[in-house]
């Protein structure tokens, strides 16, 4: 039985689904008007959270920058329920881009609202074309966990990356650490030790399944989540 994961909603799914599907997932794309997160995170033996606009700043007690930009209606509700639910039943959770910030707000924590204003030297972390063209460069924690889910042998492993973004973390939510960083600082994975697999990454790995460069990370998503699965609920 290929493990069943929740994919969160998505204008664009395709990449995401294509990823699971390759690394051996069954994946279910949700819909926000109708799916709730208690009854989801109960039905499935994984939860992937997209890509998509920004976390209402309400949400982590702050007034929203001019450069906010809402995700659709009923996201923040239900990713954030989403967030809750599968680590009270420790479900494993991959959370890209986006999803690594309700994953920091679900937690506590709160978000750079606006990366070239708050951070004036900061690199570009908006490199929107192609959706798989490098845009910088990573330095890995050698002793996190993300450091084996890339499959990277290196002790001090680096990784390079798209960059679809105008946020990051800033406040680190509870019980999460940083696992990657850009040359500027900027946090770009972050994960939770108490977890099988919890995992947040501010890039987007799903846009490099035709080359493969982040299909071990898939894998291993999709191994724990078939753990999960097996070992029954
Ligand atoms: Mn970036």
């Amino acid at each position: 039985m290929r493990p069943r994961i929740a994919v969160a909603p998505n204008r664009r799914p395709g990449d995401y689904l294509a990823a699971i599907r390759l690394a051996g997932g069954d994946p279910v794309l949700l819909d926000p008007n109708l799916d709730r997160g208690v009854e989801v995170v109960a039905a499935v033996d994984g939860v992937l959270l997209t890509g998509g606009g920004d976390v209402s700043p309400h949400l982590y007690g702050e007034v929203p920058d001019p450069t906010f930009v809402p995700a659709e209606a009923h996201r923040d509700a239900l990713e954030i329920e989403l967030v809750v639910r599968a680590l009270e039943r420790d479900v494993p959770l991959l959370c890209v881009c986006r999803g690594a910030q309700v994953l920091n707000v679900a937690l506590g924590g709160t978000l750079v609202q606006d990366i070239p204003t708050a951070i004036p030297r900061a690199i570009a972390h908006h490199v929107p074309y192609p959706t798989d063209l490098v845009a910088h460069e990573i330095a890995v924690d050698p002793a996190s966990r993300l450091a084996r889910w890339l499959g990277a042998g290196d002790p001090h492993p680096t990784c390079a990356v798209n960059s679809r973004h105008h946020q990051a973390i800033k406040r680190l939510g509870e019980s999460l650490r940083v696992s990657a960083t850009a040359p500027d600082g900027v946090i770009e994975a972050v994960e939770r030790d108490a977890s099988r697999f919890c995992l947040g990454v501010q890039w987007h790995p799903e846009n490099f399944r035709k080359t493969g460069e982040f299909r071990p990370l898939f894998e291993a998503f999709v191994a724990a989540c078939a753990a999960f699965g097996h070992g029954g609920r």
